[in-house]
């Protein structure tokens, strides 16, 4: 069935704002390419992938469902950090919008009984949980290593060993 108007304009919203995710993620990744801090970079370059990702999985959608794909102008993202705490900080700041956009638009198809949009939007509030599980957890551990240059490489380490995303 034919997406209803409103729900077309959100989701092309939310294209946008996967897309600049993915783009503030890159200013991160960049960041991080100007300290010793190699794994966070890849570890950022990666999840800007999964959110280019999404952008392309709400596209898809879109057409399946008769929409027009609008894409929007992306803005300049933050490309100055504090510290490797600051930029998660950042990073978590950024998934929480998110998921509550993706319940703005899960409101909107309940409105408007669009059952499918509901469905498919249950993937994104999985995804949504587990992506600000995985950066909490990191702010739990760069706010207990602090300043210490050899806890701060060893969680350099873990972001570094994070497998490439696979295309959904
Ligand atoms: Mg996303």
């Amino acid at each position: 069935m034919k997406i209803n108007k409103e729900l077309e304009d959100i989701i092309n919203e939310q294209i946008n704002h996967e897309f600049q995710s993915f783009y503030n993620y890159l200013a991160i990744a960049a960041w991080f390419e100007t300290t010793p801090y190699a794994g966070f970079a890849s570890w950022m370059k990666m999840q800007g992938q999964e959110e280019q990702q999404h952008a392309m999985k709400f596209f898809d959608y879109l057409v399946d469902r008769g929409g027009e794909v609008k894409l929007l102008p992306l803005s300049q993202p933050k490309v100055q950090f504090e510290s490797c705490l600051d930029a998660f900080r950042t990073s978590l700041e950024q998934e929480q919008r998110v998921t509550k956009l993706i319940h703005k638009i899960y409101e909107a198809a309940d409105t408007h009984k669009d059952y499918e949009t509901r469905h498919f939007l249950s993937w994104f509030l999985q995804e949504q949980t587990e992506e600000e599980k995985t950066v909490e957890d990191f702010i739990i551990k760069l706010e207990l290593v602090k300043d210490d240059p050899s806890g701060l490489l060893q969680l350099d380490a873990e972001a570094g060993s994070r497998p490439e995303p696979a295309e959904e």
